[in-house]
């Protein structure tokens, strides 16, 4: 049965439910950054509504789309390059290191979960990681610094890769884009031996990420879903907290 639950009455089954649980992951979205200061995609006034983003085929199919899909990502690297980790990140590190919490699996690409102290053996980030770039075709590394470089000795133009001739992309997952293989393995094995499945700040409408929850609960775990507003799978959930995610995490950092 899914409870609803006030601050305090969600905070004290929270903590029971974590001391109850063998294996407790977290399932971030753009929701726990929010109080970072980098908005999210769905929450009015967030990137969604203010930049439909660049389909994956689009991106390949057009210089001009890769050109705006790097002019984008140059401006938000400068608009939250010193953004910090909140209060639910400083939770969950803090839960990491206690050993309450075996793993994280993000959608987030901002690095915060890293920053907050999380190590890379208890993180997986589904949608990659927004601080360097890739070429497509021979998969070669580039650093940021140098697609800026070039970005701007071209008189902005997207770069392709010196070695192959490909397309240069930022290490994310864009719509269309097929999913990492490893990080997919390591989310399902994560999700396969959960015993407490705690969502926090997504609207569960990205797939296949949102299958995870799905997931965990048809494996018999709890699933907790936290987000100020109502997500496709409250129904699914054991406990749903409709508040702020620092307000309610911020005695477990
Ligand atoms: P989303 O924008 O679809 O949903 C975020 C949810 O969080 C919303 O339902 C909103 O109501 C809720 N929320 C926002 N701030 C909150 C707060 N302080 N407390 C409680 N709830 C809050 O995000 P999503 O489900 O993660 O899907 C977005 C996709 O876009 C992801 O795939 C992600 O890769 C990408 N993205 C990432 C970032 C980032 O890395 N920080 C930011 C924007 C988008
Ligand atoms: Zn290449």
């Amino acid at each position: 049965m899914t409870l609803q639950a006030d601050l305090k009455t969600a905070q004290d089954r929270l903590a029971e439910y974590l001391a109850e649980a063998r294996h407790a992951v977290a399932f971030t979205g753009a929701g726990l950054s929010t109080e970072s200061g980098i908005p999210d995609f769905r929450s009015p006034g967030g990137l969604w509504t203010q930049n439909k983003p660049i389909p994956f085929e689009i991106f390949l199919a057009h210089r001009a789309a890769r050109t705006e899909a790097w002019r984008r990502k140059f401006a938000m690297d400068a608009a939250f390059s010193s953004a910090k980790p909140g209060r639910g990140h400083l939770a969950l590190a803090r839960l990491i290191q206690d050993g309450q919490l075996s793993g994280i699996i993000t959608q987030n690409i901002d690095g915060l979960h890293q920053a907050s102290g999380v190590p890379p053996d208890a993180l997986v980030e589904l949608h990659g990681n927004g601080t360097y770039a890739t070429c497509l075709d021979c998969e070669s590394r580039y650093e940021l610094d140098w697609v800026h470089t070039q970005f701007h000795a071209h008189g902005e133009l997207a770069p392709d890769c010196p070695a192959c001739g490909g397309p240069v992309k930022s290490a994310t997952i864009s719509f269309g884009q097929s999913m990492p293989q490893g990080e997919m393995l390591r989310a399902s094995a994560m999700t396969r031996s959960s015993d407490l499945f705690i969502v926090i700040g997504s609207s569960l409408v990205v797939y296949p990420a949102a299958s995870f929850p799905i997931r965990a609960k048809q494996n018999g775990a709890r699933l907790v879903i936290l987000n100020r507003e109502p997500t496709e799978l409250d129904d699914l959930a054991d406990l749903v907290v409709r508040a702020e995610i620092g307000d309610v995490l911020a005695p477990f950092a």
